[in-house]
């Protein structure tokens, strides 16, 4: 067992789960809420098992073997990014059709966010009047990517997500005496991952994250007045390429220093010494605000230097307006 297995078992939609297996009260299907990629995957998987062993999910027996190996014939997974009507309906027939040999046959779809409206009507008359012995486990980002008409015939399960201090077990779970570089980036990155695993080990894999990071708070530091805007600027060399990289950077820094400010200073971040008292308590939530709007007006495409200006100026105005 891998260690974000290991501390997926031990959440709450497992332990659910479970114990409605246990209890002979299995519902027919379950959503698992959860916009981490790896989390919500590996949920599903587990969760599937614990369906299906008799055991809940004991690791050791027949059944949990066979799933491990892939060679059990009542599970079907489908963790494709896209779901067409197509998909559904070979799905469907599969789960009508298809005889299995143990009490139960199980369907996971992890990405009901990939399944486009026409395709999850179709998948909703299956769910009306399941066939028999079917269960399905199905993930999405959000509760908002699935049909109403769904939601209503699921039981819901979040997952809040990781410490960042399990996060930090799992970056490192393979590296057997990390080194002090090693020990900075996988702090840096499971405290940026905000309790998301897989932004985290985007963060880890990226080498140079470490420097941008760095440079985007020495811009900030020296960002004084709007004459300065531009030079201070130039040094990002902010396209579309790394806009979203220095946002999410940016909204990690300041929620770094509101957290210093309730008494929680993360180790591994000295750039932010001596930072984070020029900022008070409305200014930071203005920021932070600031900082959701210009990744909107990323996601709606809008012209990387115009989102940068929003954001730098917008920077400068709070910090003016919020002066003592
Ligand atoms: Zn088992």
């Amino acid at each position: 067992m891998t260690e974000t297995e290991r501390l997926l078992t031990s959440s709450r939609p497992y332990k659910t789960v479970v114990a409605d297996k246990l209890s002979g009260a299995l519902n027919h299907c379950y959503l698992i809420l959860s916009d981490d990629d790896i989390a919500r995957k590996t949920l599903c998987r587990l969760v599937a098992k614990a369906a299906l062993c008799p055991h809940g999910g004991c690791g050791k027996c027949d059944v949990c073997e066979k799933i491990d190996d892939g060679a059990y014939v009542a599970l079907r997974i489908n963790e494709s990014e896209k779901i067409s009507v197509d998909d559904v309906s070979e799905l469907i027939e599969d789960s009508y059709f298809t005889g299995f040999d143990g009490d139960i046959k199980v369907y996971v779809v992890s990405n009901m966010q990939g399944m486009n409206e026409k395709a999850q009507n179709k998948f909703l008359k299956t769910l009306e009047e399941p066939p028999e012995g079917v269960v399905f486990i199905l993930g999405a980002s959000q509760q908002t990517a699935v049909l109403a008409t769904i939601l209503s015939r699921c039981k819901k399960l979040y997952f809040e997500g990781f410490t960042s201090g399990q996060i930090y077990g799992v970056l490192t779970e393979k590296t057997e005496e990390p080194d002090d570089e090693t020990v900075r980036a996988a702090t840096r990155a499971a405290v940026c991952g905000f309790g998301n695993l897989t932004r985290a080990e985007k963060l880890y894999d990226d080498s140079a994250f470490s420097e941008k990071f760095s440079l985007f708070v020495s811009v900030i530091r020296n960002l004084t007045s709007t004459k300065k805007l531009d030079e201070q600027l130039a040094k990002l060399k902010i396209d579309k390429t790394n806009l979203d990289g220095y946002l999410d950077i940016a909204e990690t820094v300041f929620r770094l220093i509101l957290a210093a400010q309730r008494g929680a200073v993360e180790k591994g971040f000295e750039e932010l010494d001596g930072l984070r008292g020029e900022y008070d308590y409305p200014t930071l939530v203005n920021i932070l605000e600031l900082i959701l709007k210009c990744k909107r007006m990323s996601e709606s495409n809008c012209n990387p230097q115009s989102i940068a200006d929003t954001l730098f100026i917008g920077i400068l105005e709070v910090k003016y307006l919020c002066r003592k």
